[in-house]
Parts: structure tokens; sequence; C-alpha cells
């Protein structure tokens, strides 16, 4: 378990250095400390591309420029709580935040074709005594959390049942890969080589995709998401590429646009039924933006030649899985450059619903792809440890205490 670093427990009228842009650090080094602009990048790379917890690793900065920093400024980090891993590889990293928060975030590692819910066996067997090494997986995806609890009440979802504590900051919200990668099992390699400079190719290095599909709704917290991925995509720190990050939305119909115009990630839409009806039901989001409404701001996209934007539909037996929810579900995406998730429902503690057998997805899937729909099964990731879609909910009820 990781401590919280020592600098991260300043006090309150220190700068948070990690929760500014490189643009921000940039006019804090000249403004407030009479320092060249450019030891701002130098910041923001020992920070985001190199890790550093603290202004002593900065080896490049003088030892007085340092000090000043210490004097001045923080590099909070969260103080994860709990790791807890699947039996498929998957590891849920439970973090602390200030004022009782915290939230989880979910490291998915993918070995490809063939090792559907496995870890592979090691090429080779461990020495006597010596700690099996496990192939590398070719990506590895993060899910990130927005929000501490959520206060949407989609009845499918296990998150819902902690209400909302509050929203998390952007530097809360992108320091949760560097957080999860340094809890990455240490048989596995990083993807974030804490030692790599910006622009290094590093061979080693594993294809990661993001997804903000973790605790709480991105757009309902959208100025942190926002800034968060500017950090996360600047080419001097993570430069995670926008279209390698997947924000998901229940459907807050009036930040679709500008999430999309001002940040160039894909987008996912957490459909999950085909009527209004339906999904005033499951999702009381659908009471204040319609179907579609929703829809037409999706329609109203402008979509490049190899944009596609992703429907989820979780799939709750003898709710949603009917032949004629297939029938709708072809109309409804009709026209769009569409992937289609299905998510057989992954149960959690008391959920009002279940999930489909085998044949009933199939039957589902089959019959969007008879119509020509890009349709995909999603395969549950580490919901023996309650971490797949669906089943985070932290340590249950939000904790309020003063930030
Ligand atoms: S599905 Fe998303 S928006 Fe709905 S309650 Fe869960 S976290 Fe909130």
């Amino acid at each position: 378990m990781t401590k919280t670093d020592p600098e991260s427990s300043g006090s309150d009228d220190k700068k948070n250095l990690k929760d500014l842009t490189r643009a921000e650090l940039r006019a804090f080094v000249a403004d407030e400390l009479g320092e060249p602009a450019f030891r701002g990048d130098q910041l923001f790379r020992w920070i985001w591309a190199r890790g550093a917890r603290s202004f002593e690793e900065m080896t490049d900065l003088g030892r007085a420029l340092r000090a000043r920093l210490a004097g001045v400024a923080v590099i909070p980090t969260g103080a994860v709580k709990k790791r807890t891993p699947a039996s498929d590889g998957t590891v849920k990293v439970l973090t602390e935040l200030a004022g009782g928060a915290s939230v989880e975030t979910v490291w998915i590692p993918d070995w490809g074709p063939g090792h559907a819910g496995t870890i592979p066996e090691p090429d080779t067997p461990p020495e006597p005594g010596a700690r099996a090494q496990v192939p590398r997986p070719s990506r590895i995806t993060l899910c990130l959390s927005t929000q501490y609890g959520c206060a949407w009440g989609c009845r499918f979802c296990y998150t819902a049942t902690m209400g909302l504590g509050r929203d998390l900051r952007a530097w809360e919200i992108a320091d949760q890969v560097l957080v999860a990668t340094r809890e990455a099992p240490d048989a596995l390699p990083t993807p974030v080589d804490p030692g790599s400079k910006p622009g290094d190719k590093g061979g080693d290095k594993v294809a990661l995709n993001l997804v903000y599909m973790g605790m709480g709704e991105p757009l309902a917290n959208l100025e942190a998401t926002i800034r968060s991925i500017q950090i996360l995509t600047d080419e001097q720190g993570l430069a995670i590429p926008p279209r390698r990050i997947t924000v998901s939305t229940v459907g807050l119909v009036p930040a679709i646009e500008r999430l999309i115009d001002e940040t160039g990630v894909r987008l996912a839409v957490s459909l999950h039924a085909t009527t209004d009806a339906q999904r005033d039901e499951i999702m009381p989001v659908n009471r204040k933006w319609k179907l579609g409404e929703l829809l037409d701001a999706v329609r109203a996209l402008p979509m490049g030649k190899r944009d596609h934007v992703t429907f989820e539909y979780i799939l709750l037996a003898g709710v949603n899985d009917t032949p004629e929810d297939a029938r709708r579900l072809v109309r409804l995406t009709h026209g769009l450059r569409a992937k289609v998730n299905l998510i057989p429902f992954n149960p959690h503690p008391g959920a009002p619903y279940a999930r489909p057998s085998d044949e009933a997805v199939s039957a589902f899937k089959e019959a969007l792809r008879d119509k020509g729909v890009h349709t995909y099964v999603r395969r549950a990731r580490g919901d023996d440890v309650l971490a797949a879609c669906g089943q985070l909910a932290g340590e249950g009820k939000v904790q309020r205490r003063p930030v």
C-alpha cells in the first residue's frame, strides 16, 4: 500500500501543482516565483511523465528552487487503501481522497484473443522460489472515476446506491492513472515508465486506453473532466492520444457538444433502453432529456471518417432484451456511424435485475448484426471482485467529512 506523500498533506494555502495544466504551471513559475516559464514545463514533466511525488526528486531543478517550491506548493497523490486483484488479472484500486472521499479505479489487462477471462500461463516456469512472470499484456485499459458516488440513480448501477459525495477535482481524476499503474501487479510492466522522458518511444510500453466509465457521471463534473483530459493528453506529460480516451455519459445532452469540441475524445452513450417509458423507469436522467433529444445531440456531432460513437446497452433479463427491443435499437441507431456494446448485466448486492442467459444475449446480438449494426458483447472483467461495469461502489454509502 502506498502512503500519502508527505508533501501532499501540506497546508491548504500551498498551491496544488497537480491541478494545473502545463500552461498554468508555466504562468505560476513565472508570475509567482519569478522563474523562466520553461521551468513550468520541467515541473509538468516531472509530475506527469516521470510520476515524481516530491520536489526532492527533481534533480535538474536547483536546490534553492526545490526548497522554494516545497515552501509554497504541493504535489498531492491519492493514498491507496485497498488493492483487489480478480482472477482474470483485473485489479481494482480503492484510493482515499480528502474529506473522507474514496474512489475506485480499475486496471484491466488484455492479453489478446484466446485469453478470455484468464491470466495466461508463463512462457517458462519460474525458478524455485522466484515470482512467476506473467506474459506481458498487449493492451491495458484503465477505468477512471469522476465523482465520489453519483446522483443520477440508474437502477442497474451499484454506484447509484451510494448517493453523491462530491465531484472529484481534475487532478484527482488524472492522478488515478499514476496511482493505478503504480499499483499494477508487479509481475507486469506498467504502461507508464517513470524513468522515461517525453517523446521516448519506449518499445516496452504497453498500449494504454482510458475509459471514463467508473464511479460518477463525467458530464456532471464537466469542468474537471475536461481539465483532466487536457492534463493527460499533454504531449509533455503522459501524452495519451485523445483517440485512446473514451468518455461515457448517460445523456447529459447540453454538455455533449462541449466535451467533444474541447477534447476530441471518443464518446460512449449509455442507452440501455429503446423506449422513453422503459428508460424513464431504469434511468431517471431520461425524465429530463428524452431518447430523441439525446440521439439528436449525437447526430449533430461532427464525425470524421474514422469516428464512431459507442452505444452501451446493458442487457437486463426480461426488461430490455426482447426481439422488439432489438428491432427498436436498430431503428434508433440507423444512419449513425455507431457501434453497440452489449453488456450482460453484472449482478451486485440488492440488484433488482438478472443477467440474461447466454442464448438470449447471443440472439440479441445476432438480431442487430443481421441488420448491419456493428455489435459486440463486452466480456465481464473483474466481476468476481465487483470490478466490472456497474459494480463499483467503493465502501458503500458516501462518507461526509469537511474537505
Ligand atoms: S450508471 Fe453512471 S450515471 Fe448512472 S448511477 Fe451509475 S455512475 Fe451514475
